[in-house]
Parts: structure tokens; C-alpha cells; sequence
């Protein structure tokens, strides 16, 4: 199989801190448009492999080809103009600006918070802002400060700061940690209308949360892939009740 078929190739990833082995020879393929769900204990890497993908973190061996480039060697901000985003666990909207001009600062031109705000506001931004807004249930909080959204409304507005870049794939630690029940579900349905024009891979512990969204599921264990496919396969495999889903 060429690798460059795929959206994102890693092949034989590793990093090590300090002789630990935090990622061993690890490989996996995604799809283009699918929702892809890394799970497993804590420990297993799996935030390491979101760290590696986005540059924040050197691999000491293996490749990351992503539409057949390689990201091993990019700097971060290359990593992200060749469109792969990141969502962090915690979110990180400015508090002071209304949930419009979160979504304009984060509209790819700007550098700088000034910079950004000072560009004048023209109707390509504002219908971009408008659109994402609507996916992300926030149409009606268009003027209202960041700051007086809840948990959930906040990270929502994260991904839509990252929607607006339009990366073709976007990478999720944890979306709904903090959120309430009604937000999870939301957060599903909003993750399954952006996988018409993005590729999603997730980091998760819900399991109610990983049986609506997955496509497939990776099952990450001491840096290992140690079970992939539908996550009925992955629940069956004795090896991930084992170490995961028995305790
Ligand atoms: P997970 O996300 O699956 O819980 P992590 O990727 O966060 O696992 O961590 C995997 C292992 O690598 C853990 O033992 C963690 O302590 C270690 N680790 C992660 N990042 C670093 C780092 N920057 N320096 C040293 N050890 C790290």
C-alpha cells in the first residue's frame, strides 16, 4: 500500500524521555473524512502522539506523512498551515472579546490580536464567521463575551476558532471533559457534520461519547497500537478488556 493514499500515514513512531519509551513503533492510517478515536489507560502515549503529529514534540524515529508530506521535520507553524490543527484539553478563548471576534482573530491572516482586529471586516469573513458559528451553536451568542459562556460553549468556540483555519485534519484531546450530558451530545452531532470536509482524530475516555462518533478506534497501550477497527471489535478483543476496559 502507498502511504500517501491516505490523509495521515505513521509508520514507526517513537520518542523516548529520558530511555522511557513513550511512543514504541507505533503506525496507523487515517482516512480521508473519517473520526478516528485513539482510547486507553493513562500513560499510553496517546497525548504524545498529538504532540508529535503537531510538531510540539520531536520523534527520535519513524515518519508522519500527512497528504504524502512529511511532518516529522516541520516546524509547528508549517505544521499548521499545512492543515493540521489542535485542540488542547483546556480552552483557550480570549475571554474578553465577544464569540465574533474570537472566530475573526482566528481567521487566517491576521498574526496578531491588533493586527487581526484592525483588518477591516469584509463580508467573506463575516458570512465565514457566521457559518461556523452556526455549526458550533453559538449564532446566538455572536456579541456576547467569551467570558459568559459556559464550559461547554467554550470549547465549542475553540473548535470553531480552529474550523475557521479550515484544517483538513483536526485533532481533539479530550472535547467534552467538564461537559454536561445535553453538550456531549451536541458535541457528536457537530463532530459528524464537520467530517463532510474534515478528517477528526480524538483523544477520549467516554466510551458513551466513542460508541457515537468512531468510525474506528485505535487502542493505544505502553506505546503501542495494540487493537484498531469498529469499536465493537475493539470491545470484544480480550487484550483491550484486559488492560483497559475490565477495570
Ligand atoms: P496518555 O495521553 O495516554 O495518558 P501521555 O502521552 O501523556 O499518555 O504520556 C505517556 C508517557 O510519557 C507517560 O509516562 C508520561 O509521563 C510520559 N511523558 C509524556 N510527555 C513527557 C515529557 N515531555 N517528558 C517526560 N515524560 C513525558
Amino acid at each position: 500500500i502507498q502511504s500517501n493514499e491516505f490523509l495521515l500515514a505513521v509508520e514507526g513512531l517513537t520518542v523516548s524521555f529520558d530511555g522511557f519509551k513513550a511512543v514504541d513503533d507505533l503506525s496507523f492510517y487515517l482516512d480521508p473524512n473519517e473520526i478516528r478515536v485513539i482510547i486507553g489507560p493513562n500513560g499510553a502515549g496517546k497525548t504524545t502522539v498529538l504532540d508529535l503529529i503537531c510538531g510540539k514534540t520531536r520523534a527520535s524515529g519513524g515518519s508522519i506523512r500527512f497528504k504524502g508530506r512529511e511532518l516529522t521535520k516541520m516546524r509547528e507553524h508549517q505544521i499548521v498551515h499545512a492543515g493540521v490543527g489542535r485542540k488542547f484539553q483546556n480552552p483557550s478563548v480570549f475571554e474578553d472579546l465577544s464569540v465574533f471576534e474570537n472566530l475573526e482573530v482566528s481567521y487566517p491572516r491576521g498574526h496578531t490580536v491588533m493586527g487581526a482586529l484592525a483588518f477591516k471586516r469584509d463580508s467573506a469573513v463575516e458570512e465565514a464567521i457566521e457559518e461556523v458559528a452556526e455549526t458550533i451553536f453559538l449564532s446566538e451568542m455572536l456579541n456576547e463575551p467569551a467570558a459568559s459562556l459556559s464550559h461547554g460553549q467554550k470549547q465549542w468556540l475553540e473548535i470553531g476558532m480552529l474550523l475557521i483555519q479550515k484544517p483538513e485534519l483536526l485533532m481533539l484531546d479530550e472535547p467534552v471533559a467538564g461537559m454536561s450530558v445535553a453538550e456531549r451530545k451536541k458535541t457528536a452531532e457537530l463532530l459528524k457534520v464537520i467530517t463532510t470536509r474534515h478528517t477528526v482524530l480524538v483523544i477520549e475516555h467516554d466510551m458513551q461519547f466513542v460508541e457515537n462518533i468512531a468510525d474506528r478506534v485505535t487502542v493505544m497501550h505502553q506505546g503501542k497500537v495494540i487493537s484498531e477497527g469498529s469499536i465493537e471489535h475493539v470491545k470484544a478483543d480480550p487484550k483491550v478488556v484486559e488492560v483497559y476496559l475490565g477495570h
